[in-house]
């Protein structure tokens, strides 16, 4: 009876979150062999029959002698539990056992904020390492990566394992060795970019990164559901964007509800009749006989009135930087697709930057996806367990904090007006500070961070502002928003990975000082698009048991209210422009699951169309790799053409002809490949003006892209022997037609919220065609 009632109670409170009672028994009974393990000088050697391994100590064990099985048993919980112990000083508390149990399970873990993810992420390492494979720790960025290797180093050694980190400043040979390492830690970009250089090598001496085995994933709800669908590009040789001054000229002129309307959304500009016959008049053109101009015009008028500086984007050193708008932070590298990049730049009197032709490019979905092994940790997966399933085949489990949680949750503080909201934010932070107690402030863009120092240095106060503007000296105020008297105001927190301690440090006196005035404050200047994000936000409070409030700032003209409340509005407010009736939390809560929906189908469509192509390149990189580790090319090329090949045979020897025939075929097949992406981006385009005549786009993209993809091997074929005939070898292939680009380099696609840039422009040309006819 106990037993259907803990089941039941599981349902109710978890859907779908995977059963933790076999992981607790197994460290139940870890705890029971701990004491055993304590007084032995030398635990390794001994125990590490326990797990199966012949040795554990100094020297990497060979792969091959662990009783793989006995990774996840009660005495590899309790042995690695004494390494950390003895090796970090840290000894992982029960629920981190279990979190490592259900990881190595492969599952992904939901633990709060501070209950030590990087500890378990780093345990779980290990065991998949001793049971023989290759483990990369995917962080979200370049300090993670490198602070968790160093930070982890003295477990792995311990262990007998060995650990390395990747940064964007890692050259090859650095790359290299890291990747040999039985763990490797580097960010998913760095991951991707190395996937997608690999890529265009010829020789396989210069290959960097090793077959994908298994990603343990930080952070895993930011990686794989809000950056899924972020392409990471490969680009090559210089071909200089269109200047588009002229453009950014004219838009700058047309007025908003006049000239042209921004959607409910804010997702789409259109202009209106009145605007088309300004531009016509301007440059003298029928715009829509001239689709180049459309586009043109489109962007620009997208740069102009959806884009906002400091909010989607910064300008520092005269380049545009964008802000990543899951973290409120300067992502290094990324860009928007070419036009709409080149029209910012335009829009903000800046010189174009380069931009090239897209030699590949890999989604962080699909690069994630080439794991046969998958798990990872986050404060919060729950909220998006249904896509971590859908898209991954993931599951969740839920591990309960090392100490309850007594964090108090208030409710939201809701007004009708945005004035009447700041001026309430500001009272309540001044209030808060008064007491001592640190406050942090999570605001939705940089913009609202600085509006709101200034006017709290106009109060007299001294707030620290983290954002994308400061974000080198990131970790370390982050580490201090716990002191006493600290009010820290930053964008969103999601995804820092930086711990906010109480006091500030390490020190345990002013720890207990902060305390005992209630721990840290947090409060949000408005609730995010998910509730997801809210939850990262709160949780920086209140970790390890700590004290600590949170409450959210909402008004009835927050963005997230106007864009996705259709028609109704937020009950009045009381005399003092308070709204207190309740049916206003759940306005905000339904505002936020339309928003969560739109961003979900969002994700479902890119995948769709993705999905296809993915497969494609996979199955191509196959073909591939055999090309450039086998002799097939040159069986090929000898089938095709027999005269040919001995005729070269006897000429230049056997080798040569062998590393030729290589050479030719990669070089047609990664053009051929570049052709492909070019034609599929051109159909999907053109797929969505046939959609107008309502067939079913991803249907006639799929029917159209299968026999392209067919036609595009045999051009590959036909193209190498076509080569192949031609070619002297006496010469350099590169002067026959076979140079590769120059210069390549790599950069992330924004992650687009305004949709594609053809779902964009389409929308745009058919709501402006609309409106014409009437
Ligand atoms: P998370 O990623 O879950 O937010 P971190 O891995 O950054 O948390 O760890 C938060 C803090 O908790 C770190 O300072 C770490 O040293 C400490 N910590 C983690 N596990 C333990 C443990 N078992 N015993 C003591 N301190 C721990
Ligand atoms: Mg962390």
């Amino acid at each position: 009876m106990a037993r259907v009632t803990g089941w039941i109670r599981r349902l109710l409170d978890k859907p779908g979150s995977v059963d933790l009672a076999p992981f607790q028994r197994i460290v139940a009974e870890a705890g029971e062999l701990e004491a055993g393990l304590r007084d032995r000088t030398e635990i390794m050697p001994s125990d590490a029959d326990r797990i199966g391994a012949d040795r554990i100590g100094a020297d990497r064990i060979g792969a091959d002698r662990i009783g793989a099985d006995r990774i996840g048993s009660a005495e590899f919980c309790a042995v690695v539990r004494e390494a950390a112990r003895r090796a970090l000083g840290e000894r992982p508390f029960d629920v981190q056992l279990a979190g490592m149990l259900a990881m190595l399970d492969g599952h992904v873990v939901q633990m709060a904020t501070g209950e030590g993810k990087t500890l378990v992420g780093a345990l779980t390492a290990a065991g998949f390492a001793l049971r023989g494979r290759r483990v990369h720790v995917v962080s979200v960025n370049d300090y993670l990566a490198r602070r968790d290797a160093e930070w982890m180093a003295p477990l792995y050694g311990a262990l007998g394992l060995t650990v390395g980190w990747i940064a964007e400043s890692s050259t090859p040979e650095e790359r290299r060795a890291a990747y040999v390492s039985d763990v490797t830690y580097a960010a998913v970009s760095e991951l991707g970019f190395d996937v997608l250089r690999d890529r265009m090598c010829t020789d396989p001496a210069d290959l960097v990164v090793p077959a994908p085995q298994v990603a343990i994933v930080d952070e895993a709800d930011s990686v794989l559901v809000d950056e899924a669908r972020v392409p990471l590009v490969l680009a090559g040789s210089a071909d200089q964007g269109v200047a588009l001054p002229e453009m950014a000229a004219l838009v700058r002129r047309l007025s908003r509800g006049y000239h042209y309307t921004i959607d409910e959304e804010g997702r789409n500009v259109f202009l209106t009749p009145k605007g088309t016959d300004t531009v016509e008049k301007a440059l003298g053109v029928d715009l829509y006989a001239d689709p180049g101009v459309v586009t043109q015009v489109n962007l620009a008028l997208h740069a102009h009135a959806l884009l906002t500086r400091d909010v989607d984007y910064i300008v520092r050193d005269g380049r545009v930087h964008l802000i990543n708008a899951s973290r409120g932070r300067v992502a290094m590298l990324q860009r928007w697709p070419d036009g709409l990049q080149a029209a910012v730049e335009a829009k903000e009197m800046l010189a174009a930057s380069e931009t090239g032709e897209i030699l590949d490019s890999l989604t962080i979905q699909s690069l994630i996806r080439r794991y046969p092994e998958i798990c990872g940790m986050t404060g919060t997966a729950l909220a998006v367990a249904d896509q971590l399933r859908e898209f991954y085949d993931l599951r969740v489990a839920v591990i309960p904090p090392n100490k309850p949680c007594v964090r108090v949750d208030e409710p939201d503080r809701i007004f009708a007006t945005a004035e009447d909201k700041e001026q309430a934010l500001l009272e309540e932070i001044a209030e808060r500070h008064a007491t001592g107690r640190p406050v942090l402030v999570g605001t939705l863009d940089i913009a609202e961070s600085e509006r709101l120092a200034e006017a709290l240095r106009a109060k007299g106060l001294d707030p620290v502002v983290l954002n994308a503007k400061n974000d080198a000296r990131e970790a370390e105020v982050v580490a201090r928003a716990g002191a006493r008297g600290a009010i820290t105001v930053s964008t969103q927190m999601a995804g820092r990975g930086t711990d906010i301690r109480l006091g500030g440090g390490r020190a345990e006196e002013r720890e207990r000082e902060v305390a005992a005035l209630g721990g840290l404050y947090v409060i949000g200047t408005g609730r995010h698009e998910s509730s997801r994000l809210d939850d990262q936000l709160r949780g920086r409070a209140g970790r390890q048991g700590d004290p600590g409030g949170s409450v959210f700032f909402v008004s009835g003209q927050d963005t997230l209210l106007t864009a996705y409340l259709a028609d109704e509005s937020l009950p009045a407010t009381d005399a003092d422009g308070v709204v207190r009736d309740r049916h206003a939390a759940y306005l905000i809560s339904h505002a936020q699951r339309v928003a969560e929906g739109v961003n979900l189908e969002i994700h479902r469509n890119t995948w769709r169309y993705t999905r296809l192509l993915e497969r494609q390149r996979g199955e191509l990189m196959e073909r591939r790799d055999k090309v450039l580790h086998g002799d097939t090319a040159a069986r090929a090329m000898l089938a095709a053409c027999p005269e040919r090949y001995r005729e070269l045979t006897e000429a230049v020897g056997a080798d040569a002809v062998q590393r030729a025939a290589r050479q030719i075929v990669l070089f047609h097949l990664d053009r051929c490949w570049t052709e492909h992406l070019g034609f599929l981006s051109d159909l999907r385009e053109g797929i969505h003006l046939r959609a107008l005549g309502r067939l079913n786009p991803l249907d006639e993209f799929n029917k159209e892209s299968v026999p392209a993809y067919r036609a595009m091997l045999d051009e590959i074929e036909r193209r190498s022997i076509e080569t192949f005939e031609k070619a002297d070898l006496t010469r350099d292939l590169d002067e026959q037609g076979l140079r590769r680009p120059s210069a390549t380099w790599t950069y992330l696609v924004q992650d687009n919220p305004f949709g594609s840039e053809w779902d964009r422009i389409l929308s745009r040309v058919a709501g402006a065609l609309k409106r014409r006819k009437r």
